[in-house]
């Protein structure tokens, strides 16, 4: 079994912006013109037009609705960045069995580095053994042995017993400093940045004290971990 860090990855309103291609559907068909900002509720039926109602949820026994749905923004090089590290799980509920092999074709053509085993079709979330969870729906983060992590959505604004991630570069800074393991990378700037002031406190020749040293050492340390955090490195 891998010793790599596990982390869940929802999939709709997380990777797949189903929202978009649901909502463009119902627009078509309604003349109405929703924009994925309207959905403020998890069951929005209430939010259609009348004619239309309970019935905005049959769109989801079409299968088709969610090979044509778009990728959210910066997902796959996040995703793909993270699982050089850590073993990635799409962990999703299919609404019905007739749309696994959509979701499966979807995450070929999106995401072909997760690997197929590493495709959790299910309802209860909580089953699921990973790490991490980040998911839009709240309820799936109430139960599982799991740090639970809520994607930002127009739906679950109000909600706050979760840490929330509001996009995928937030995504990526959460996970490179509260998830990926890079103590034996830092501790290799700090040596390489101990010799390095070593050096020019002996070039200079000034009187040698362990104690600047090392504080100046960690400092920088520190200082080289938040631009790399950044990005800038
Ligand atoms: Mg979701």
């Amino acid at each position: 079994m891998s010793n790599k860090i596990r982390i869940g990855i929802d999939m709709d309103g997380v990777i797949c912006a189903l929202t978009t291609e649901w909502l463009r559907r119902y627009n078509n068909d309604y003349s109405d013109n929703l924009k994925p900002s309207d959905i403020t509720m998890w069951n929005w039926h209430s939010l259609v037009k009348k004619e239309c109602g309970k019935k905005i949820y049959d769109y989801l026994d079409d299968p088709s609705v969610f090979e044509d749905a778009p990728v959210i923004k910066d997902s796959q090089s996040v995703l793909y960045e993270m699982s050089k590290e850590c073993e990635i799980v799409i962990v999703t509920s299919p609404f019905n069995m007739n749309n696994v092999v959509a979701k499966n074709n979807w995450l070929n053509k999106y995401f072909p580095f997760i690997d197929r085993d590493n495709r959790v079709y299910v309802g209860n979330k909580s089953l699921v053994d990973v790490d991490y969870l980040l998911d839009d729906k709240p309820k799936n983060l109430e139960q599982g042995n799991y740090i639970p992590l809520l994607f930002s959505a127009p739906h679950n604004k109000s909600e706050n017993r979760f840490t929330r991630i509001k996009d995928w570069q937030h995504m990526r800074l959460y996970y490179l400093q509260n998830i990926r393991k890079d103590w034996w990378e830092m501790l290799k700037d700090f040596f390489v940045l101990s010799i390095l002031l070593s050096l020019i406190t002996l070039g200079l020749n000034e009187p040698f004290h362990w104690g600047a040293l090392i504080v100046s050492s960690v400092i920088g340390t520190v200082l080289l971990k938040l631009i790399k955090n950044r990005g800038m490195m």
